[in-house]
């Protein structure tokens, strides 16, 4: 058996060319470097950017990889009905929002199809495109909390993957700003340390979200303790949370 690497990614990243990104790529890449990833995934929003702008980003993160640190430039998906699909490693737009006619086009350019955070929104979710998903974020950090997943994140992965097996179990900064930044990796295994290599072991569920207070597999089976905070802890710290709010009110 060929033995594989780990490498510690952080997936759906954000630059300035979203409208709502607040660090240009040289920033995103200085902060992610300073809290020692070896690789990112930027998914910037499909209607931000024109194909210009992206094979821009293509050729930046081309000059600015490195042997010790990769950026992998992507797209987020904008369908009909505010859904988002991400397109990990697609850089080419898409001409429909209808979400198998997307989840079509990542696949042709070799990307890897998740839906972001399905439980924000109350998406028109339809099993026939679901089932051609790759994956789907089981947390999202930026619409969810730093800390723990929320239980309903979770309870509509569950969902989800009780009518689509083998959807796997996806966790996403959705970094816009590096406030918002917090300890959670998607640990990888590759045969190979490039872009291909990383984007294969995602398609192919070689990976792991790991962070203080939680993991997950792919495969969406939540560490024991894991389990026990988001019930327990998850509770107290969205408490702390609407009482900070409260007070800055
Ligand atoms: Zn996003």
């Amino acid at each position: 058996m060929i033995s594989r690497m780990t490498l510690r990614g952080a997936l759906h990243m954000h630059t300035t060319l979203s409208h709502d990104g607040s660090m240009s790529l040289d920033e995103l890449v200085g902060f992610l470097k300073s809290k020692s990833y070896d690789y990112i995934a930027i998914t910037e929003h499909s209607y931000d950017v024109d194909d210009g702008s992206m094979q821009d980003l293509v050729e930046r993160s081309q000059r600015m990889s490195t042997a010790d640190f990769l950026i992998i430039p992507g797209l987020e998906f904008r369908c009909h009905g505010w859904l988002d699909i991400i397109g990990y490693g697609v850089t080419q737009l898409c001409d429909s929002d209808e979400p198998a006619a997307v989840i079509d086009h990542i696949h042709s350019h070799d990307g890897v199809a998740v839906l972001a955070h399905p439980n924000i929104r109350d998406y028109p979710i339809d099993n026939q495109w679901v089932s051609m998903l790759d994956g789907c974020e089981i947390w999202n950090v930026s619409n969810e909390g730093k800390y723990l997943p929320q239980s309903g994140g979770i309870k509509k992965y569950q969902q989800l993957v009780a009518d689509s097996p083998g959807l796997l179990a996806f966790t996403g900064l959705d970094l816009h700003r590096p406030e918002s930044y917090c300890n959670l990796s998607t640990m990888t295994y590759v045969h190979d340390k490039t872009g291909d290599g990383i984007i294969g072991a995602l398609k192919e569920g070689a990976f792991r979200s790991e962070s203080p207070l939680f993991s997950v597999g792919s495969d969406g089976d939540i560490s024991a303790a894991g389990r026990f905070r988001v019930g327990a802890l998850g509770t107290l710290l969205n408490g702390a949370r609407s009482a900070r709010d409260l007070i800055r009110r």
